[in-house]
């Protein structure tokens, strides 16, 4: 490719996910539910097809799903949005993370990012031109102190990347490292890039706390969310961005030369969705709870260390008591190939000082395939 930005290796998640069915394992590693989907939502979405919602939407989006977009951030956590300006429809929250860094980063501008990070994060961080300063969370917690983000911030922060919940180390973000965090992005003058996927996905009572939301980061903050995760749909590949305008118009810019625009008939089926009672979006974080305790039950029991989840459809455990000899990801082919489990390195989430004995495994799938992957793992170890 002559880049060396884009001289990449394939992500971890298809390398487990194509090695999981060449040994016909059962497929714990790359995150996405074996559920079909809310049925209205599905029928909505293939009414609009049908009834002829099939050429190009207006970029921003379509109008019902901005404006459902705006309602469910009243609903949800009391903010007012412009649908009009405020809000972009992304086909997936990949590409709202890459318009947003792309549309933000201007080359030489420092970035936050905290390890463990989603895989997509370094590479656009590079493509943009932004260099990279790493704050490293500390298991089993996953916290972070005062003096780390001290040392991560510079005059030259333009932006912070947060994922909260958090892929894969399944941290919620407290209120009180929320705040530490808004009053290091204000008295450096910069904005946050909030990737907020599993919003709709806490466990124990939580709430999920927008970083938007604390005094001063209205204005400062953009907040990504995906119809993926919010209604188990992975491959409809709808994603929004919400944030003041003049944060959203540079994105908006970079979002019209990377897919222009989102197929309409699924924003239309997400905008309905997003109107769904609260039985609904209870009932989300409640079913994956119950498979959470049924996965991390079953795991302690074989003999696995598993650390708190808190949200996110994941759960990391720590395999040091098998005696295990420090490369997570040959743990993890070699459980694929001799167990028939696959589950993905954690390690695979840090470009330094990565930990070598987690592994994360999604609960998102029927309950007998949970059961059925605990099993392979018994007659195993
Ligand atoms: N961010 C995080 C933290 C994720 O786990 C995912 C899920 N793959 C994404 C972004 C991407 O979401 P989407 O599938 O909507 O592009
Ligand atoms: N977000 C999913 C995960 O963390 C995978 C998405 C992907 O395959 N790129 O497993």
């Amino acid at each position: 490719l002559g880049r060396r930005e884009l001289d990449l290796p394939v992500t971890i998640f298809e390398v487990m996910s194509r090695l999981s069915d060449e040994h016909k394992a059962i497929n714990l590693g790359q995150g996405f539910p074996d559920e079909r989907g809310p049925a209205d939502v599905l029928d909505v979405a293939a009414k609009a097809i049908l009834e002829g919602w099939n050429q190009y939407p207006p970029m921003m989006g379509t109008p019902d799903l901005r404006q459902a977009l705006a309602a469910h951030g009243r609903r949800f956590y009391g903010l007012d949005i412009d649908w009009k300006t405020e809000v972009l429809v992304t086909s997936g929250a990949t590409e709202a993370l890459t318009a947003s860094l792309l549309g933000l980063i201007e080359p030489g501008d420092e970035v936050v990012l905290f390890q463990p990070m989603y895989d997509s994060y370094l590479p656009i961080v590079r493509l943009a031109g932004g260099v990279p300063r790493f704050v490293s969370l500390k298991a089993p917690d996953w916290s972070f102190t005062r003096a780390d983000l001290e040392a991560a911030f510079s005059p030259k922060t333009k932006l912070v990347l947060i994922n909260d919940p958090l892929n894969p180390a399944a941290k919620v973000f407290s209120r009180a490292e929320l705040e530490l965090l808004a009053e290091f992005v204000q008295r450096f003058d910069a904005f946050a890039v909030c990737d907020e996927v599993y919003e709709h996905i806490v466990f124990d009572g939580r709430q999920h706390i927008p970083l938007m939301t604390l005094p001063g980061m209205r204005d400062r903050c953009l907040k990504i969310g995906s119809a993926g995760k919010t209604f188990s749909l992975t491959g409809w590949k709808v994603g929004y961005v919400t944030g003041a305008p003049h944060l959203l118009q540079p994105v908006a810019k970079a979002h019209q030369y990377i897919t222009f625009t989102t197929p309409p008939n699924l924003q239309t089926a997400v905008a309905y969705g997003l109107g769904k009672d609260d039985a609904y979006f209870a009932g989300l974080s409640s079913g994956l709870q119950a498979k959470r305790d049924r996965l991390a039950d079953g795991l302690r029991a074989v003999g696995f260390e598993v650390l708190p989840s808190a949200g996110t459809y994941f759960v990391v455990a720590d395999v040091s008591p098998f005696g295990f000899d420090g490369n997570d990801e040959a743990f993890c082919r070699r459980l694929t190939a001799e167990a028939g489990v696959t589950a993905i390195p954690v390690g695979a989430f840090f470009v330094q000082d990565a930990p070598r004995s987690f592994i994360r495994f999604c609960f998102s799938k029927r309950d007998e395939i949970l059961d059925g992957a605990v099993e392979r793992l018994r007659a195993y170890f």
